[in-house]
């Protein structure tokens, strides 16, 4: 609604409430006149105009409401329209500044990931209302949508903290690297599940939705956490040196969540026959989201390390082999 349509309403309303109904205690008529309104003083003028103020006051903060919320989406529109894009384009240096506007904007910006806590929300039917949190809606329609067509995309491009650690991955140099053996990573996944519904349980049982800060560090990115906090944020920092992604692949609820959900993932991981044998794939994978010729598909963050090994035509045996069986039928013939 403009300004002038509101201010005739309220002064309509107004005039209807001050008039017939209230004029006689309002306007000082007499008590034995209750059926002829008084014709209105300069004091209620007065009141009037403060009233219709107050109005253009509120109406002005409710635009500025909403014009915060509409740059809060599209700012988050432009950062997951981004991360997409990164992604098609299966680019290591647009993932990189993908990773920068996941850190940079929804992490130290707006604190603005998903959390263990709308899990809980889901759980007890209590989320935010709608018009309170669109970019929210926004961000959670995004995550549940992008990991049902493609997987965990949110982990691999969105989310701020997961983004911050595959960062760390790029900077340690690699002697720090400690890679668990294989025996030990698969057991080693499971616990991220059991974290998840240990969480949910307690939660359900006990109401106490705090228990968050203590298993999952997103918190960080609000720089508000106690002396538990901090001291559980830089051990879990100083293990992510030595063991690449160690929170996300072993101990994120959010993640396990999104990999239960990523097993409908509708556009999956193409491979090749010759993916049975070669481990290319396997060894390059950081996230030990392959086994073999399959893809774990709850592991995966779609980090499109693979996807990109699989279309080399110069690395990926199922190429040297067409190649060099094309170039031995042109020698026979
Ligand atoms: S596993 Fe958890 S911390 Fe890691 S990227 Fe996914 S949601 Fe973020
Ligand atoms: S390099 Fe090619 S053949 Fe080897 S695992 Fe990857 S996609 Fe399969
Ligand atoms: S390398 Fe392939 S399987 Fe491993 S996380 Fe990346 S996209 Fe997924």
């Amino acid at each position: 609604m403009t300004q002038t349509p509101a201010r005739l309403v309220l002064a309509c309303c107004v005039l209807l409430f001050v008039g017939p109904v209230g004029g006689a205690a309002v306007l000082g008529a007499g008590a034995g006149q209750p059926d002829t309104p008084s014709p209105l003083a300069l004091d209620d003028l007065a009141a009037l105009d403060a009233l219709i103020e107050e109005d253009e006051g509120a109406d002005e903060a409710v635009v500025e409401l909403d014009a915060g919320a509409a740059l809060d989406v599209t700012l988050l529109a432009g950062v997951l329209g981004f991360a997409l894009y990164s992604f098609k384009r299966r680019s290591e240096s647009l993932k990189l500044v993908s990773w920068l506007l996941s850190i940079g904007y929804l992490g130290f910006y707006k604190a603005s990931l998903v959390s263990v806590v709308d899990i809980f929300g889901a759980l007890r039917a209590s989320l935010p209302a709608f018009q309170d949190g669109q970019a929210y809606y926004l961000l959670i329609a995004f995550t549940l949508a992008s990991t049902v067509l493609w997987g965990r995309l949110y982990c691999g491009r969105i989310c701020a903290f997961g983004a911050l650690t595959q960062l760390m991955d790029r900077i340690v140099p690699a002697r720090f690297r400690v890679e668990p053996p294989a025996w030990l990573d698969r057991r080693l996944v499971y616990l991220k599940y059991v974290m998840l519904g240990t969480a949910v349980l307690y939660v359900l049982a006990s109401g106490d939705t705090l228990v968050y800060r203590y298993i999952e560090p997103f918190w960080m990115f609000t720089r508000n956490g106690n002396a538990i906090m901090w001291t559980l944020l830089t051990i879990l920092l100083l293990a992510t040196v030595f063991v690449r992604n160690v929170y996300c692949r072993y101990l994120c609820s959010v993640g396990a969540g999104l990999g239960l959900l990523s097993n409908l993932t509708v556009f999956k991981i193409k491979r090749w026959g010759e993916c049975s044998t070669c481990k290319l794939c396997e060894k390059t994978c950081e996230w030990g989201a392959i086994d073999g010729p399959k893809i774990l598909v709850s592991e995966c963050v779609r980090c499109d390390d693979c996807e990109r090994l699989y279309a080399d035509e110069d690395k990926c045996p199922h190429w040297l082999i067409q190649k060099h069986v094309a170039r031995r039928a042109a020698s026979a013939g």
